[in-house]
């Protein structure tokens, strides 16, 4: 599959996408079934799981369990035949940011057979209080907003904050951009990348503000590496592109389909035909094998 295939190949379930890095150049292929790569099997690859937008606390008609549905996702990863290295929810871990809402998503990803559980706050996690209660419960070891990085298994991996400074779209702010900078300063071309944060970083749809304003900053410090992978939630859907050495994946959700990019007036919950709901909400596997060709294999599974 070449890189333009990519571009146009949207959205998929059960699929596998491997990119591969060989002599600068980003190959992708797209396989059914399981994954091609031998990621999936090497016992020494990185393997972590990708879940987003629960939204604890919504009660609208398009779901009116996201508790529940949000408990199957989790079930879902602790029936994954290995143990994943970690589980990043990528934000909108509650709907209205309300301690009792913060306090039941804690509650249920300790649930989470794994390592060890990250976070990047959506904008519902910071309804009323610019992140204060978010970073409360899930902001120990984090820097400014709530961002942070962190190495593993030859990877590296930067958690952004962009829902805070929102007015139309994502933001991350003079002071996110030199964490950044510094961040990724000392290592050396060939570290992988990965980037997660809730809004995407590359203009998916900014007229309904699903995109970030200074990204393009961002992702200039990160020119020069050879692997890029941006992972993202809030627009509830799956989607890729790539753009240069960045290849950006939208999440899907939990908790409730939104429409496609333009389709409808506004980004509002879309209510499912009864018994349609599962198969548009899911979870994410990513894998990595150290020392390999530098592939991330990432595959979006229906929530079952
Ligand atoms: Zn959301
Ligand atoms: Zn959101």
């Amino acid at each position: 599959m070449t890189r333009r295939q990519l571009l146009r190949h949207t959205a998929w379930f059960g699929s596998a996408v491997v990119l591969t890095i060989a002599g600068g150049e980003v190959i992708s292929q797209l396989g059914g079934g399981d994954p091609p790569s031998a990621a999936a099997d090497d016992a020494n690859a990185l393997r972590f799981v990708q879940i987003s937008d629960s939204h604890i606390g919504f009660t609208g008609p398009a779901n009116t369990m996201v508790e529940q549905s949000f408990s199957e996702a989790i079930g879902q990863i602790n029936a994954l035949p290995y143990r994943p290295s970690f589980v990043m929810h990528t934000g909108d871990l509650t709907h209205l940011s309300t301690p009792d809402q913060f306090d039941q998503v804690r509650q249920m990803l300790g649930t989470i057979r794994t390592d060890q559980t990250y976070t990047v706050p959506g904008e519902h996690d910071g309804v009323d209080d610019h992140g204060a209660k978010y970073r409360q419960f899930f902001g120990k070891g984090t820097k400014g907003d709530g961002w942070y990085s962190f190495d593993l298994g030859g990877a590296h991996f930067i958690s952004l904050v962009n829902t805070l400074g929102l007015e139309t779209m994502g933001h991350l702010g003079a002071d996110q951009l030199e964490f950044v900078r510094k961040d990724v300063a000392h290592l050396s071309s060939d570290t992988p990348i990965v980037v997660f944060s809730h809004i995407p970083l590359f203009a998916m749809y900014p007229k309904w503000g699903w995109s970030t304003d200074d990204s393009v900053q961002a992702l200039s410090y990160l020119k020069r590496f050879a692997s890029v992978t941006c992972l993202n939630g809030h627009v509830h859907q799956l989607f890729t592109k790539t753009e240069g050495n960045v290849t950006f994946f939208s999440a899907t959700t939990t908790a409730y389909p939104l429409p496609k990019p333009g389709e409808g007036p506004a980004p509002t919950p879309v209510t499912l035909p009864a018994g349609q709901l599962h198969a548009a909400l899911g979870i994410r596997e990513v894998s990595y094998v150290r020392g390999g060709q530098q592939g991330l294999a990432i595959k979006d599974r229906r929530l079952v």
